[in-house]
């Protein structure tokens, strides 16, 4: 019976994955041509797509909004660039909208976007031409979006509704950086950043769970972008008590290894934590979120009593953090650091952001993709919040 039960749900399974593929579009192949005059882009797919044309300066991108694409090519084929594209990325923007970003080397103009039909055999095609223009000129004059007759399906909020507070359990928030169309930092492996910190979490998540105690909800669960506003939404949202962001770094020195925790300041506490908060405050600016009018500036918040507060007790969650983590993997030199990050940017949720490891140093990538690490990095942030949540009662008690 068991077995009968199992192919029916395996049955099932492939109709819904056959069903659920072929709703949308596939791409089939892309490339990149350097001509005289222009860069030109060329997708194949399955369908004639809409779509969404638009140039984003510094650093300087195309962005090519989509319907949500059944995107299957191995990465050899299309992450690299060609022409004035250093570098192509692809990923699931929004619920039903996939999003391309063309990394270009400097100021360019969209001269071109059209669709071409199948013809002799070959598949619908989706065209974008690039031609370089100075700086000046385009910044006086960026270009408006570029779009298809056909109607893109309206861009739906990416932003997660999470509910309040329901009962006594105490609520975490684990925030896996990056995904979808921002990978993060990729690994001497080919590893993505964004994969190891989904798994981290996913880990987390159960080893937490386990005990009953807290309730612990993810920024994110699957490959798809949020901006680091929506994330610290997602916080403000549960009524979180603690706010953990989860990263991994990397460095241009391939011998630098280990974890290191930081927590949110005006002032760095060192150059190189105030570059890697540069580094994990860009990425909206990689996912081409066009960040005009926002205003993220750290220093604002830090005038009131509550972001004092809160502050402390990220530090003090950060210094145990950093015991915990010591105790079971390797980790930086001093490393509970401070910076301006834009995602521990909350009023009233203690925050911290763990750089899990060095995903350009060899045996970090190589521990990082390991289960057994994933899970002893797990078990560090677990005994980390326990502490403090015990410590917190007895504050309370006295
Ligand atoms: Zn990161």
């Amino acid at each position: 019976m068991r077995t009968l039960a199992t192919i029916l749900i395996f049955l099932a399974g492939v109709v819904i994955g056959a069903s659920g593929a072929s709703a949308q579009p596939k791409v089939t192949g892309v490339r990149i041509g350097a001509h005289p005059d222009k860069t030109r882009f060329v997708m194949d797919l399955t369908e004639e797509p809409a779509y969404r044309v638009f140039a984003l300066p510094d650093p300087f991108r195309v962005v090519l909004d989509l319907p949500e694409l059944d995107w299957q090519l191995p990465a050899e084929a299309w992450r690299k660039g060609g022409g004035m594209v250093k570098a192509l990325r692809f990923g699931l923007f929004a619920p039903g909208t996939s999003r391309v970003v063309l990394d270009v080397e400097g100021p360019v103009r969209i001269k071109s976007v059209f669709t071409i039909g199948p013809t002799d055999g070959r598949p619908h095609r989706l065209v974008v031409d690039l031609a370089p223009v100075s700086r000046q000129a385009f910044l006086a004059d960026p270009g408006r979006a570029i779009q298809s007759a056909k109607a893109l399906p309206a861009l739906q909020p990416s932003q997660p509704q999470i509910e309040g507070k329901t009962d006594d359990r105490i609520t975490l928030v684990i925030d896996p950086g990056h995904g979808g169309v921002d990978p993060g930092a990729i690994g001497v492996s080919g590893v993505r950043e964004k994969d190891i910190v989904l798994r981290v979490a996913q880990e987390l998540r159960r080893q937490l769970e386990a005990k009953g105690r807290y309730r612990v909800i993810l920024t994110r669960d699957k490959d798809v972008f949020l901006t680091l506003a929506q994330r610290r939404e997602v916080a403000r949202q549960a009524g979180a008590d603690l706010f953990i962001s989860l990263h991994a770094d990397s460095n241009r020195s391939r011998k630098v290894r280990g974890a290191s925790v930081y927590t949110l300041s005006e002032n760095a506490s060192d150059a190189v934590a105030s570059e890697l908060a540069e580094r994990e405050n860009k990425a909206d600016l990689i996912a081409g979120v066009d960040l005009e009018g926002q205003t993220d500036d750290v220093s604002s918040i830090l005038l009131d009593l509550t972001q004092r507060e809160t502050m402390n007790l990220s530090a003090k969650f950060a210094t145990m953090m950093v015991e915990e983590l010591s105790k079971r993997v390797k980790v930086l030199a001093n490393t509970h650091r401070f910076a301006g990050f834009v995602v521990l940017k909350a009023h009233d949720v203690p925050s911290v952001l763990i750089e899990l490891g060095f995903l350009s140093n060899r045996a970090d990538d190589r521990l990082l993709s390991a289960p057994r690490q994933r899970k002893r990095l797990a078990e560090a942030v677990r005994a980390a919040v326990d502490r403090y949540f015990s410590w917190q009662a007895t504050l309370r008690r006295s």
